[in-house]
């Protein structure tokens, strides 16, 4: 399984991702996930990327574009694997094409998860996130039975720097202008494929495993 997972901030593609990486145990590769972990870590990449990130800008394209291609060439995803929260350029995508290409693979699915940004500006505001386990918890449709700890491994749950109203709004913007072209661009290449992100967590991965499959 080689999959994409499309959609603005707040639309559940790491959730998902979560989720599907357990069910077809492939790995999930989050740009945001790596980047976050560096920008903790204080390594160049880190620093590098932390100011767009704190004010929800998307990092150079050959920076995120360097990550990707050095992490699909790993073992782990000789199998296959969850693209979550790349590409999110058109020259990411390209690349990424380019890539796959030179790798002798490709894409099977591109699943675009759709949303409404009054849906993501609620989402977002009230989510936060297990720093030990990335478990994501949400303070109205899935609080955790204690508050700031987490349910599964007790890990202290924290909200994301960029989790703030008005970076969210930032967030949504880039995603309209430089990642919603990607829909189109995939559209053509014939492998997109709709769902709507609306509803539980699980009626949501239903319908994203009917169209993996
Ligand atoms: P995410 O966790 O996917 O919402 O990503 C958080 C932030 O990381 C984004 O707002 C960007 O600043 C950065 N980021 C993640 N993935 C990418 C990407 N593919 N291209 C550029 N920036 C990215």
């Amino acid at each position: 399984m080689r999959l994409i997972l499309l959609g603005p901030p707040g639309a559940g593609k790491g959730t998902q991702a979560k989720m599907l990486k357990e069910k077809f145990r492939v790995p999930q590769i989050s740009t945001g996930d790596i980047l976050r972990q560096a920008v903790k870590d204080d390594t160049e990449l880190g620093v590098q990327a932390k100011a767009f990130m704190d004010s929800g800008q998307l990092v150079p394209d050959d920076v995120v574009i360097g990550l990707i291609e050095e992490r699909i060439k790993q073992a782990d995803c000789e199998t296959g694997f969850i693209l979550d929260g790349f590409p999110r350029t058109i020259i990411q995508a390209e690349k990424l094409a380019e890539t796959l290409t030179e790798m002798n693979i490709a894409i099977d699915t591109v699943v675009d998860m759709e949303v409404n940004a009054e849906e993501v500006v609620s989402r977002l505001t009230g989510r936060s996130t297990c720093s030990d386990c990335g478990v994501m918890f949400h303070e109205e449709s899935r609080p955790p039975k204690v508050p700031g700890v987490c349910d599964g491994c007790g890990g202290h749950l924290a909200q994301r720097q960029d989790d703030n109203r008005e970076t969210i709004l930032k967030r949504l913007e880039v995603y309209q202008e430089s990642t919603s072209p990607l829909k189109e661009f995939y559209k053509k290449q014939g492998n997109l494929k709709t769902v709507a992100a609306g509803g539980s967590v699980e009626e949501i991965f239903s319908r994203v495993c009917e169209m993996v499959r």
